[in-house]
């Protein structure tokens, strides 16, 4: 049973996406929009994004069926207690944060009572973002992780499917594992895309435009990696601290491990690793 109406509260890449993929699947939903700057709101009424574009978030949600927050994972707990007493009862409120625990610590104590809270985090993006950057693909074949949270049933597998239509697949995750999982395969990630790109802007003998020339494959990607929403990223680290740490812990031991098996010249070392980690990606396709 899809939603009669929804609404985005932040309206940037990922939210722009859910519109168009929403249209795209043919949803007849009425969309509201609400993004706290005006320009963006300006912009997002210029692309026709939405249906209906309010100047503020608590008109948004009234009557919504489905209220999705898209805003940085820092402004999740603000949003949530601004709309709290204008959801309507018995509608369900997800959000698409990239971290669950501190999402759920800040949003969950506004939920009223008779409202269900679903997390969930669509395992896809860009380096661009804006209410321009979406596009109705975004999330065709990407993981669609939901977090139920002690929400109903109902409520879970009505957004599971409204995930579905959008393109994605769904996996339900508990939430501590869904933050290791997500530092693991993004959040650091990101953080050495980061730090190799500004390495070698640190590296006065060899240029900007070199970087960029040279750069096969691997380079590149890190290049685009880190232009990726500078206050997204930051909130991320803030709010996924633990997980995060633990796996850049054990990066750095991963590294001075290699770090040591170069400068000592074992070559054995090297190719070990290099063959397991080999066949790790061999396994996984
Ligand atoms: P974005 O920067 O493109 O858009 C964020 C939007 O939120 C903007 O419209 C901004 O105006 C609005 N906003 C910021 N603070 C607000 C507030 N207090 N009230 C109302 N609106 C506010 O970001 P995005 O990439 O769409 O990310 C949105 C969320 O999705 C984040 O929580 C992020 O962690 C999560 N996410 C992002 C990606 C990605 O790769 N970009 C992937 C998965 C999940």
């Amino acid at each position: 049973m899809s939603y009669n109406r929804v609404a985005l509260i932040g309206l940037g890449l990922i939210a722009s996406s859910i519109f168009w993929a929403m249209k795209r699947a043919g949803m007849e939903a009425h969309v509201t929009g609400y993004a706290r700057s005006a320009d963006t709101r300006d912009t997002a009424r210029r692309i026709g994004l939405c249906d209906t574009i309010c100047d503020s978030a608590e008109e948004a949600v009234k009557d919504a069926d489905l209220v999705i927050l898209a805003v940085p994972v820092g402004a999740m707990g603000r949003v949530a207690e601004a709309i709290a007493p204008h959801l309507k009862p018995g509608c369900t409120v997800t959000d698409v944060g990239s971290v669950k625990k501190a999402v759920i610590e800040a949003v969950g104590p506004h939920i009223p009572e008779g409202v269900d809270f679903v997390p969930a985090h669509p395992m896809a993006g860009t380096e661009h973002s804006g209410p321009e950057a979406g596009f109705a693909q975004l999330y065709d074949n990407r993981w669609c992780l939901i977090v139920p949270n002690g929400a109903r049933e109902e409520a879970t597998e009505r957004l599971e499917a409204f995930w579905r239509a959008l393109g994605a697949n769904t996996e339900r995750m508990e939430v501590e594992h869904h933050d290791l999982v997500c530092a693991v395969v993004s959040h650091v990630p990101h953080l050495i895309a980061y730090t190799m790109v500004g390495v070698a802007d640190d590296l006065r003998r060899v240029s900007d435009q070199e970087v960029i020339k040279f750069s096969a494959a691997g380079f590149r990607d890190f290049t685009r990696i880190a232009a990726s929403d500078p206050t997204m990223w930051r909130d991320v680290f803030l709010t996924n601290k633990e997980a995060a740490l633990e796996i850049l812990g054990r990066f750095t031991e991963e590294l001075f491990a290699l770090q040591r098996a170069i400068r000592t010249g074992d070559g054995d070392t090297l190719f070990d690793y290099f063959t397991h980690t080999r066949e790790i990606r061999r396994g996984i396709l």
